[in-house]
């Protein structure tokens, strides 16, 4: 028995030489000390052995599995640690290097200037109506003075969807559906895509617009100035030049162009002004009657004016852009630059 003992120890020894993994030890652990292991198995003989050698034997068969067990945990938590410092070596964090930077999305250029404009306004009292970008021809053309047979509708291009229903080429008839719906005062700004079969350097099949109208009692052409030359002072600086220039507009009578001095050369000339040292830069004016009575307001009571926009101008005017197309390209060197 004591010598069944002995070769027993020597021959675990012998496997925890040669193991190396965790599972090798783990499988030295339960083939001589699991419940059917070696050592249990020789350990059942122990009631057979005489009373003199039991104590000896018990202590002895005790001995080794006690300083089994310590080996292989011993083995066990060597390999962990090696691990551990294995990983270590290979995963270096090299806290010198710099960070890696986060994009932002940033606001198209068009986005923006629309905002910019929709805030100035709304400093006045003005809010923010919009309206469907397929319209009826009623709302685009008729309710604005403009029938069927007038001059104007070749001035705009259409896209038609079918006989009576359009592209929007204006935000006007988001002025009328307001109007129908309210009663004067009404103080509205109206920003949105529009659509005119167009295309070259400053001109692009849809292009954004801002249109603001304002319905009560004696308005005059007085306000109609105060307030687009107090927006084109915010918009552009407070040293900008302004002028009014008679025009026409089938639903304004009397109908003004505004100009802004030149924002390139500050009125000595160029190309970008056409060396006239001004820029046209909004279409304006009283709102005629005959709008007024398509929506039944009292035209002996009430007056108002009416002016339009366009966004990508005043973008690039503000930006410097000579290219309107630019816009819509989705180039992100181009528009990383705002
Ligand atoms: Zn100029």
């Amino acid at each position: 028995m004591k010598e069944a003992l002995e070769n027993l120890r020597r021959k675990a020894d012998d496997e925890m030489h040669s193991a190396k993994t965790g599972e090798e030890f783990l499988g030295i652990k339960t083939r001589y000390l699991g419940r059917k292991g070696l050592l249990t198995d020789l350990l059942r003989g122990l009631k057979d052995v005489t009373p003199e050698e039991k104590p000896i034997l018990g202590k002895l068969s005790n001995d080794i599995k006690k300083s089994l067990l310590e080996k292989i945990e011993k083995a066990l938590a060597d390999i962990e640690i090696g691990a551990k410092h294995k990983f270590l070596g290979e995963e270096k964090i090299d806290v010198t290097l710099p960070g890696r930077g986060v994009q932002y999305g940033k606001l198209h250029p068009v986005t923006r200037v629309e905002g910019e404009i929709c805030d100035i306004f709304a400093n006045l009292g003005f809010s923010v109506v919009e309206g469907p970008d397929v319209e009826l021809t009623y709302y685009n053309f008729e309710a604005l003075n403009i029938p069927e047979d007038h001059p104007a509708r070749d001035i705009h291009d259409t896209f038609y969807v079918t006989d009576n229903v359009v592209l929007r080429t204006h935000t006007s008839p988001v002025q009328v559906r307001t109007m129908e719906e309210y009663s004067p005062p009404v103080r509205i700004l109206s920003p949105g895509k529009v659509y005119r079969p167009d295309s070259d350097i400053s001109h692009t099949p849809m292009f954004h617009q801002v249109e603001g109208l304002l319905v009560d009692e004696n308005i005059t052409f007085g306000d109609l100035k105060g307030t687009l030359s107090f927006f084109l002072r915010q918009m552009f600086g407070s040293d900008t030049k302004v002028r009014f220039r008679p025009s026409f507009f089938p639903f304004t009578e009397p109908s003004a162009e505004v100009d802004i001095q030149c924002v390139m050369c500050k009125g000595a000339g160029c190309r970008v002004c056409g060396h006239s040292g001004w820029i046209e830069i909004l279409g304006s004016g009283m709102v005629d009657p005959e709008v007024f009575k398509t929506v039944h307001y009292d035209t002996e009571r009430i007056s108002g004016f009416a002016f339009g926009l366009g966004v990508e101008r005043i973008a690039m005017l503000k930006y410097g852009i000579s290219d309107i197309r630019l816009f819509f390209e989705n180039d992100r060197r181009f528009l990383e630059q705002f």
